[in-house]
């Protein structure tokens, strides 16, 4: 079977790629099985090494990997060499972090000296990483290396969107030291990823759309193993009337608009104060008719196409629902009528919670402003949402921004910025937008299992 690799920018067939099946999952699961126990035995300090040899060959082969991804995705250029530049630092975090984090820890030893206790880290074993297009580098590392590094055997799937992407990423792998049945590619689309769901992993690793994570709960479910899901957003931000109204205005549509809007925790709701809205909405709608969108392999170019063609119509038809309901556009609000997957940057207002844009997730270039009276109300319409990845408040007050922020039912929470991923902070979805973290010390940890030892020496 053949995988093929389109360009989105053009519609183009960039590759054709050799694409696994039921038989070559099994088989691959089974190599990974057999090595992963030598692995987990390989001292510490050398999963360390090749880890970093691999961040060397990363920063050493950045540019070409670039294009790599800006042909598949449809990324522009200047943002995937942001991505390649902002995987180091979730690398350095790991490899600084890990082996203090996952190091046995004697937590009682009584005055004899005759009884101990000790919890120890132990790898899961065989883990599933089934992953998402949108930020191959970032959301694949975030998983893969501190599988790694804590001792796992990967078996990793990219996107169907970023197959290029996750074979580089392989290669680079097993060129610094990695045993290549310790980190396994696995290439094609749904079905590949239920292959995989289907063998005796220890744990599941997803990162993807809300659809299909909801599917993979139910195809892991009644099995003893750990799952995660981080998975969709319909990210909030709220405007106080205090702010710098021109710095908030293309702070945030940087938020909305960058990767195209395509990011899990693109801003996808903007609440203004009604005392500011009018010059907030002037400013944002200025920012996003400034972009420049075209070509995303040239370096100018800040809006590309939309990676996969079928979002075209979600966001057709939320936009033909949001207009019928009442909603303004401002700017944009078509497809563009060329080759590839290309979206007008859309802004709309007259919005309510009744439209599908202000509940659903668009990933894409669309977005809806909405007045609002108070704090209070812009609290009720942030936590009116199925979803609670990230959300963020912009004033230039800090207690009023905590007190919102408190209230907000949310993985990550924002003063004064939006759009924003450290790796020394746990990243983490409530309700729809998944369970489980990745990052921060958290991130490491749940790529095991602790051990308690008991130790009584007589
Ligand atoms: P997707 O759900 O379409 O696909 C994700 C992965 O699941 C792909 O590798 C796909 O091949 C695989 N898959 C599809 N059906 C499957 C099945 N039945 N069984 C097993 N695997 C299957 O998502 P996507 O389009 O790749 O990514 C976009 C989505 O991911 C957005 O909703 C975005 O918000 C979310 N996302 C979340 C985070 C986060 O950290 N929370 C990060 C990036 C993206």
């Amino acid at each position: 079977m053949k995988l093929k690799v389109l360009n989105p920018a053009t519609g183009e067939v960039a590759a054709l790629l050799d694409a696994d099946d039921a038989r070559t999952v099994k088989l691959k699961y089974r190599e990974a099985r057999t090595a992963q126990p030598a692995w987990a035995r390989t001292p510490m300090r050398k999963r360390l090494a090749a880890v970093a040899a691999f961040r060397e060959r990363v920063v050493a082969e950045a540019d070409s990997l670039a294009k790599i991804l800006t042909t598949e995705v449809g990324k522009p250029i200047s943002q995937s060499r942001n991505e390649l530049k902002g995987v180091l630092p979730r690398i350095d975090f790991f490899l600084a972090e890990t082996a203090r984090t996952l190091k046995p820890e004697k937590v009682f030893a009584d005055a004899q000296g005759s009884m101990e206790e000790r919890i120890s880290h132990e790898p899961l074993g065989v883990v599933a990483n089934i992953s998402a297009w949108n930020y191959p580098w970032f959301v694949g590392a975030n998983v893969f290396v501190p599988a790694l590094l804590a001792g796992n055997a990967v078996l990793y799937k990219p996107s169907e969107y970023a197959s290029l992407t996750g074979l580089e990423i392989a290669r680079l792998l097993h060129e610094s030291g990695v045993p290549s049945d310790v980190f396994i590619p696995l290439i094609g689309a749904g079905p590949v990823g239920a292959a995989l769901l289907a063998q005796p992993v220890d744990g599941v690793f997803f990162t993807g759309s809300h659809d299909t994570g909801r599917k993979i709960a139910e195809a892991v479910r009644g099995r003893m193993i750990k799952l995660q899901l981080e998975l969709g957003g319909k990210d909030p931000v709220y405007v106080c009337e205090d702010v710098d109204v021109a710095k908030a205005a293309a702070g945030i549509a940087d938020g909305a608009f960058y990767n195209t809007g395509q990011s899990c925790c693109s801003v996808e709701r903007i609440y203004v104060n009604e005392r500011i809205f009018k010059p907030f909405v002037d400013a944002f709608v200025a920012e996003v008719k400034g972009y420049k969108r075209g070509d995303p392999a040239d370096d100018g170019t800040y809006i590309g196409p939309l990676t996969r063609a079928p979002q075209l119509k979600v966001l057709e038809s939320q936009v033909k629902d949001a207009r019928k309901k009442g909603a303004k556009i401002l700017t944009g609000g078509e497809r563009v009528k060329a080759k590839g997957n290309w979206f007008e940057p859309t802004v709309l207002v007259d919005v309510s919670h009744a439209m599908d844009v202000m509940r659903d997730e668009s990933f894409g270039p669309v977005i809806g402003i909405m007045p609002v009276r108070s704090d209070a109300e812009a609290v009720r319409l942030m936590n009116d949402t199925e979803y609670g990845l990230t959300a963020g408040v912009y004033t230039r007050d800090r207690k009023r921004a905590e007190k919102i922020l408190a209230e907000v039912h949310s993985g990550s929470v924002y003063w004064n910025c939006c759009d924003r991923v450290s790796p020394r902070l746990p990243w983490s979805g409530v309700g729809n937008s998944g369970i489980g973290v990745t990052l921060s010390t958290y991130g490491i940890e749940t790529f095991t299992r602790p051990k308690a030892w008991h130790l009584r020496s007589a």
